[in-house]
């Protein structure tokens, strides 16, 4: 279904200034993704745009696409904007706020607001080059300084990280290897070659391109996933082409690795079913927060959450500590462990919610109020050689000669070998006694590779919930809100609940919950949109039609009575049903899941899986039921 590649032929003339990218010229391709729902149409249209880009300016490539892993949603508050608007369009405030109400986007503002302004010299405009790193310096800033900034209409979307067209990650891959295809670049010079060859083999050549540089892509960010970001990628795939990026992109300390996932079950006879026959551990699952700490080569420590985000700021005294946790001889390492709010004097584990009351931002050792022990689980990667293909039993042999634990500050997830369901319950129990939230139980030597990335059946989670008979829980992304009616006047009633359908690339929604927590409807006021985005799945019935449409951006995790079959809701439609989707009944806020994107939330097909697991009579899961 792919469409046909066209040839282009190369550009002679030496490069002008008019050949930078303009940032204007990514937006036009972005409006254009935005007006269409059709798959084939956007990848086409982003190709173009990659092509245009390798072909004149590959420095913009990866600016175009922007780094994952320090790719911070910016999320820069509405009043913010508007000085910051005010400022940049000699208008004031109030005038803008006015606007506001009548037009509720930003951006069009803007856009009007910058058209009417007069001008002594036509401003140069901006690149795109120019604006990422204005967005990365943003990032990196907090509060007023962001008022000296001067942008344009789909600027102020991206400031708000309200720039969600519908493009998922798969979609830009796809497009980037067509690009590439096209544009082979580097070294191989490719258009020389091609001008020797007859039309049918030129495409051809072309397909078979496309497949390789498909594959390592592939291979990199889903197999593997040892390189989530394109930072890497890119520069390999412009300095190398795609026949040499595979050797160019291997795992290293700087760049975070998508951390390896578990299976829930229902019941610890779950897991002994399934391990039957395996060498498996049982460890403590501590009630925290992920972080994934590197050693790099230059002697920087950083932290990485579950998401790949950059938490060193967050934890100046993890990064403190780490040294005098290593052995001698220790060089560089990725380490993949819980962090979790620990009572000094009572030198005992906290509940998850302290340490969700920590600062993010700033935060100055002298300072820290919660502090917090790591709990090291998995090594990654040491002194120059990356173990995720070592069996787990290995890595852990590895973690264990290799640091040192210091009690309440570093100490090795705490673990148990034994095929006794006896001894797996005392495990069970004494992990929920010691304020854990249950275990996590893990192949050790055979099949016990790291797999990033992966929701993998050699992890599974076991925890006190299920016991209860309650089920896990899910995290959904919000995507509208009814006003509130009596007492709730004037803030959100009830809300529109979506889980992420990653094949289709769209939000399916799944029901709604009643929540009256004012800083829930203070966040999420900031996302309101105009209309619901082509990528959300919604019936058209007015008893679901919500009064006000959010961006996908605030995921809540939330506890359901049970799943049903829906005619109104879109939720793994086809995966159950051919027709119909699946809906919560009374779903209830747990919390809010900052550390998880929209997209990785629970995904349809998890969604069915719930809605299976739900309907078996017997507590055990087949095996391939385990696979989402
Ligand atoms: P998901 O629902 O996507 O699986 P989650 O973030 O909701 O992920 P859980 O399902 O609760 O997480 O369980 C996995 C998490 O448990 C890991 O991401 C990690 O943060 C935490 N964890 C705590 N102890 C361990 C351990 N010993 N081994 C692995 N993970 C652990």
């Amino acid at each position: 279904n792919e469409p046909k590649i066209e040839f282009i032929s190369k550009k002679t003339e030496p490069k002008t200034d008019q050949q930078i990218i303009s940032y204007g010229s990514l937006c036009e391709t972005f409006e254009k993704i935005e007006n269409t729902t059709k798959r084939l149409e956007i990848t086409s249209y982003l190709t173009k745009f990659f092509v245009n880009v390798i072909e004149n300016a590959p420095d913009s490539l990866l600016p175009s696409i922007g780094p994952e892993y320090d790719g911070k949603e910016l999320g820069i508050g509405e009043s913010l904007l508007m000085k910051a608007l005010a400022g940049a369009t000699g208008r004031t405030v109030k005038a803008i706020k006015a606007d506001m109400e009548e037009k509720g986007d930003l951006g069009t503002i803007a856009q009007a607001s910058k058209g009417k302004q007069m001008m002594m010299m036509k401003p140069k405009p901006h690149t795109v080059n120019s604006v990422f790193e204005a967005l990365k310096t943003i990032a990196n800033f907090s509060g007023a300084s962001v008022l000296e900034f001067n942008y344009g209409h789909n600027k102020e979307k991206s400031l708000e990280g309200k720039l969600r067209i519908g493009l998922a990650h798969q979609t830009i891959l796809i497009a980037l290897s067509h690009a590439v295809a096209q544009k082979e670049p580097g070294k191989l010079n490719v258009d020389k070659e091609y001008l020797k060859l007859s039309e049918s083999k030129r495409q051809a050549y072309l397909a078979e391109t496309v497949a390789i540089v498909k594959q390592v892509f592939r291979q990199i960010n889903i197999d593997f996933s040892e390189i989530p970001s394109y930072d890497m990628i890119i520069p390999a795939l412009l300095e190398h082409g795609s026949r040499e990026l595979a050797k160019h992109c291997q795992l290293s300390p700087g760049i975070p690795l998508k951390p390896m996932l578990a299976h829930p079950t229902k019941s610890l006879t779950d897991v002994l079913n399934r391990f039957e026959g395996v060498a498996f551990t049982c460890e403590y699952k501590y009630d925290g927060e992920r972080a994934q700490i590197h050693l790099l080569k230059d002697g920087r420590v950083m932290v990485y959450s579950r998401n790949s985000e950059n938490l060193s700021e967050k934890y100046p005294d993890i990064i403190e500590r780490m040294p005098s946790c290593v052995n001698p001889g220790i060089k560089s390492f990725v380490l993949d462990c819980e962090a979790v709010a620990w009572d000094i004097k009572h030198q005992c584990i906290l509940p998850f919610q302290v340490l969700s009351t920590r600062k993010r931002k700033d935060v100055q050792t002298k300072d820290i109020q919660v502090q917090v022990c790591i709990f090291a689980f998995d090594l990654l990667y040491l002194n120059g050689e990356a173990l995720v293909k070592e069996s787990l039993k290995k890595r852990r042999e590895l973690l264990k000669s290799s640091f040192k634990e210091f009690p309440g500050q570093f100490e090795f997830a705490k673990s148990m070998e034994s095929n006794s369901v006896d001894d797996i319950q005392n495990f069970l129990d004494a992990s929920i006694a010691g304020n854990c939230e249950g275990l996590m139980v893990k192949t050790l030597e055979v099949e016990a590779s790291y797999e990033p990335s992966k929701r993998s059946r050699n992890w599974l989670k076991v925890k006190k919930d299920y016991i209860n008979g309650m089920g896990d829980s899910l995290d959904l992304v919000v995507i509208g809100a009814f006003m509130g009616k009596g007492k709730r006047t004037g803030t959100y009633g009830a809300y529109l609940l979506a889980c992420y359908d990653d094949d289709k690339e769209e939000y399916q929604t799944t029901g709604f919950s009643d929540e009256n927590l004012t800083e829930n409807y203070k966040l999420l006021k900031q996302h309101v949109i105009d209309s619901p985005p082509s990528y959300y799945a919604i019936s058209d019935s007015p008893n679901v039609r919500p009064d006000v449409w959010f961006s996908p951006t605030v995921v809540w995790e939330v506890k359901a009575a049970d799943l049903s079959i829906s005619p109104v809701h879109k939720a793994a439609i086809g995966i159950v049903d051919p027709s119909k989707g699946i809906s919560l009944r009374f779903p209830r806020f747990i919390r809010v899941r900052d550390d998880k994107t929209p997209e990785n939330a629970t995904n349809a097909t998890q969604v069915a899986e719930f809605y299976n697991a739900q309907n078996l009579n017997s507590v055990t899961l087949q095996d391939d039921e385990f696979e989402y």
